[in-house]
This record gives structure tokens, sequence and C-alpha cells, in this order.
């Protein structure tokens, strides 16, 4: 493989491969690298079931309503030119996905279906089945597969971003990378290195992120000094399946939700009228917080669903992976009811970056759930970080276009690329996972126990110093030093932002 590239992408996820379709088809003689570290279709986009929202019937709906339904969501805490400018660019970038192969769901009048989720006061998320964001990862692998000046790298992991001082400004000018089938550190050099390394799901006991979502890529910005905004608005979906010891869990979507299952207690009740008046259809951070406040009191474990009422051949239809899922783990849908609990899912915060998705550090940028742009605010709206991603890649091609000609390679020295020996996996490594996810549930970050959370933290510290004192460099240790420093800045920024808001209520 080459050791330099014009632009150089660390993931394969929407983010990155739909940024390097778009650098690719415009600008032939640029060569551009993505470097993966499992196989390519590894990545939370894979995962992604509800699927993308896009305001598409103007007769009922218009971009203002999904404007407002997504600041709703943030709690006020979005950016609103953000906001703005990600609803209205949304038609756009479906009809790109779509002209790229990407299929989705039509009504019997050959138009677009458009599914209802929580939060959202309109029907407007276009979907395919419940395998939506599968159908955009194989379109965008296969498109990315026909790009003659596009390399795709599986099985690399980066482990840092290579910078120097230069105006006295941090320019970034490559990565180090472990190449996993040789077992050995490199450096890769490029113009512009894009970062689209997904979430953090995997930090957390209960997560619906596969295993790919280690934090890795606001560990890595962090290192280098790219900031790093608010990391601790993760959101927990209400309805990942209950499995006692499984990591990840599987999603039950939200679509579920929205196409009129209910959420009951062991008694069969509904209760989410006490909460909010939307019921099962307000936004997941209610939801979530209702179902744990449920549980508290129960000393249940799980909550349920129930689609009893729903089932159809029009429900199998729509959902035949949950439908399949939960048949696999001996549940019907049709007659029983769902056992479900609120999971990790989503890092609202990030790696922050501007409205061209350029971090704080020159020449490096980041798009997808790696970065933290403003859409989001303290809590997502449902399917609209697929859109995000979209946006924020398409913002960044905008811009390295434009700039990439002005941008000269810087060497390296004498980086030793073909020396460092990295160590196999350990089971000390596993152990100390554990002792990570045990820490880090829904009270530690959501919770108003400052002092559980303080308690968490300070655990956290000792976990940190005994990985970095105790294990030799391997993929495994990077990915649980990476998660280490990350929970670290979740607990950091959760303890900071409640002192903060706790002396505002007293003043
Ligand atoms: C179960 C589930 C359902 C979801 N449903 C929806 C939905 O319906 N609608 C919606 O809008 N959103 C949904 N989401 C969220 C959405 O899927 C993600 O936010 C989005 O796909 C993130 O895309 P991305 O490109 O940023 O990252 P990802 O798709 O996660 O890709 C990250 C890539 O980076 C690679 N990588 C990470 N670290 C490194 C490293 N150190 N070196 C090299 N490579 C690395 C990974 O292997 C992967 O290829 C869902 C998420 C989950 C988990």
């Amino acid at each position: 493989m080459k050791k330099v590239s014009d632009v150089l992408i660390i993931g394969s996820g929407i983010a990155g491969l739909s940024f390097a379709i778009k650098i690719a088809e415009s600008r032939p003689d640029l060569s551009v690298l993505i470097l993966t570290k499992n196989a390519g279709e590894e990545s939370n986009t894979a995962r992604a079931q509800g699927g993308i929202a896009v305001v598409l019937n103007k007769l009922k709906d218009s971009f203002d309503q999904h404007i407002e339904d997504t600041m709703k969501a943030g709690k006020g805490q979005s950016n609103k030119k953000v906001v703005e400018m990600v609803v209205s660019q949304a038609p756009a970038r479906l009809e790109e996905l779509m002209e790229w192969g990407a299929s989705f769901d039509k009504n019997n009048n050959g138009e677009l279906a458009l599914g209802l989720e929580g939060g959202h006061s309109q029907a407007r998320i276009v979907h395919h089945r419940d395998l939506t964001g599968l159908e955009m990862e194989t379109t965008l692998l296969k498109k990315v597969a026909v790009l003659p000046n596009i390399s795709i790298q599986d099985h690399y992991f980066v482990t840092d971003l290579l910078t120097i001082e230069e105006k006295e400004q941090t320019k970034c000018i490559g990565v180090k990378a472990i190449d996993k089938n040789r077992n050995r550190l490199i450096a890769i050099q490029a113009r512009i290195i894009f970062l689209a390394t997904g979430g953090s799901g995997m930090i957390f006991r209960n997560t619906t992120n596969p295993s790919v979502a280690t934090a890795d890529g606001v560990a890595i910005a962090n290192r280098a000094g790219a900031g790093i905004k608010d990391m601790d608005f993760i959101q927990f979906h209400p309805t990942a399946l209950y499995e006692p010891d499984k990591h990840p869990l599987f999603l039950i979507s939200e679509a579920v939700r929205g196409f009129g299952a209910y959420v009951v207690n062991k008694a069969g009740q509904r209760f989410l009228f006490k909460y909010d008046s939307r019921g099962e259809l307000a936004t997941r951070d209610i939801v979530s917080s209702a179902i744990v406040k449920e549980l508290a009191e129960s000393r249940e474990e799980f909550v349920f669903l129930d689609c009893s009422h729903l089932y159809s051949k029009d429900f199998e239809k729509h959902f035949p992976t949950i439908v399949s899922y939960c048949n696999s783990v001996g549940i019907k849908p049709e007659n029983e009811l769902i056992p479900v609990v609120p999971a990790a899912h989503y890092q609202c915060g990030g790696i922050e970056v501007d409205s061209f998705a350029r971090s704080s550090i020159k020449n490096l940028y980041a798009s997808g759930e790696c970065a933290y742009t403003g859409l989001h605010g303290a809590n997502r709206l449902a399917s609209n970080s697929l859109l995000e991603a979209l946006v924020y890649s398409h913002q960044a091609f905008e811009n390295v276009v434009k700039e990439i000609d002005h941008i000269e390679l810087s060497g390296f020295g004498t980086f030793e690329s073909e020396t460092n020996e990295i160590s196999h996996d350990s089971v000390s490594i596993e152990r100390k996972l554990n002792r990570l996810n045990e820490l880090m549930g829904y009270e530690a970050v959501q919770g108003t126990n400052k002092k559980f959370k303080e308690s968490a933290l300070k655990k956290l510290l000792q976990l940190k110093k005994e990985i970095e004192d105790e294990e030799k460099p391997s993929v495994a240790f990077y990915e649980l030093k990476n998660m280490a420093d990350v929970a670290i800045l979740i607990l950091e920024e959760s303890i900071s932002r409640f002192q903060s808001l706790s002396k505002n209520r007293k003043n």
C-alpha cells in the first residue's frame, strides 16, 4: 500500500464513503485512501434501521416543522443555523444517494413511503424496510469500488494523528496506523485528513452500537489537541432488546413505536403518558428516562414493547429483521411482549467542527457521529444522524476541492514506520473493559446523583492508570485506552454541567 495520499479518510461508514465518492468523482486527478479497522461494512451505518429524515411532502410538512422538531428534541441547545442548513439540504442529499443506486420503500402511488418516529410532528422518514443503513452502506461500498482513484484498505487501525506546529497553529500531516494483518505500525502522509470514525457505544454496559464503536476518533483528535464538545450528551435509545450478558444489544427501532407499538410495564399497563402527553411518540430522552424511573420503582430489570395489536403481514413486511431476530431468541411479537431496556445509542457531542466540517486543527476534518456540528443539541431527533453525516461530508467536499491545490504534503522526517512491533490482545484487557462497562451505565451519564458520578470518575481515572501502566500496545489496548479517555471526558463534562446548572438554579 502507498504511504502517501492526497486525501486520507478514516472510517468506511456513511460519512467517510460519501465524502470519498464526491471527491473522487469531481477530482479524478486526486488519490483518495480510505482506512478502516475491520471489514469495510462493519459500522454503525450498516446497523441503522429506521431511516433518514427528509421533508418531501410539502403539502403536509415543511422545513420549518422539521427545524422546530429538531430544536425541540435538542432541548433548545442545537444551533439553529446548522439545523436550517441540514434540514434544507436533505432532499438534495437523498437524491444523490438514489442516483448512486440506493433504493427506498415506495407506497401504492409509487412515491417514497414516509414513516413516523418519536419527536417528529409529521411522517418524514425515508426507509428501506428496517435495513435502511445496510442498503446505504452496500450502495456506497459498491460505488467506491468502481472509482479508480479510491483505494479502500480494511484492517488498518489508526492509532494517532501526526501533527506539526506551523505559524502558531497545529497542522495535521498524516496518521499512524497498525496494519492488522502484518501487526506493524506504519505512518501515512496526506494533504487532507478526514475523520469519520463513528461513535462510542462500546464504552457502555448496555449499547446498540457494534464492536467498532470504540470512540477512537474523538480520543485521537483530543490527544492531538482538537476542540471536543458536549461529550456528556449521550443519547440512550429506550428500546433495546433485553438479553442478559449480551454486549451489544439488538435494537428495536423507533419506527416500531411510530407504527403504533406500546411501551408497557409487567402488569401490561402503558405508563408513558404520566411523563409526556405524546406517550410512545415522545423523544428518546423522555421515553428512556421514564423507563428508568419505572424500573427503579418496580425493581424490575426491563419493561416491554407490545406489538400484538399491530400484527399483520404489513408489520412483518416493514420489520423483517426485527421479527426474525425476535423469533431467533424465542420471542413471537404477534402474541408475546418484547422485553426492552434503554441502551447507549448515539454520541451527540464530538470533535468540534465548523459548517465545512473543519476541526480546530489545520487540514483535519471530521464528519458523522464522531463530529460535533451543533445539530443535535442535548438529544438527537430520530433519523437525523445519517442525514447529518451526508450533509457535513458534502460541506467538507465543497471546501476541500477549493483548498486542496494550495496544500503541500509535509514530510515526516525519520518516522520508523516498519520497525514497531505490536503485541497481541490479552485477557486482562477484556477484564478491564468489563470494569469500564460496569462504570458507564445510564445513571453515571444521565443521572442526577453527583456523588455517584464523582465516584465513577475516580474509578475511571484509576482504571486509565492501570491500562497505561500494565498493558502493552495492541489494537485492543488502543481501543480500551481510547474508550477510557473518552469515558473520562464524558463524566468530567457531565459533572461540570451538573455543577453549573445547580449554581444557576441557586442564583
Ligand atoms: C442499531 C443502530 C440503529 C440506528 N438507526 C439509525 C436510523 O434509523 N437513522 C439514523 O439517522 N441514524 C441511525 N443510527 C445512527 C447512525 O447509524 C450513525 O450515527 C451513523 O451511521 C454514523 O455514521 P459514521 O459514518 O459517522 O460512522 P460509522 O458508520 O460507525 O463508521 C465508522 C467507521 O470508522 C471505522 N473506524 C473507527 N475507528 C477506527 C480506527 N481507529 N481506525 C480505522 N477505522 C476506524 C469503523 O470501522 C467504521 O468503518 C443508528 C445506529 C445504530 C447503532
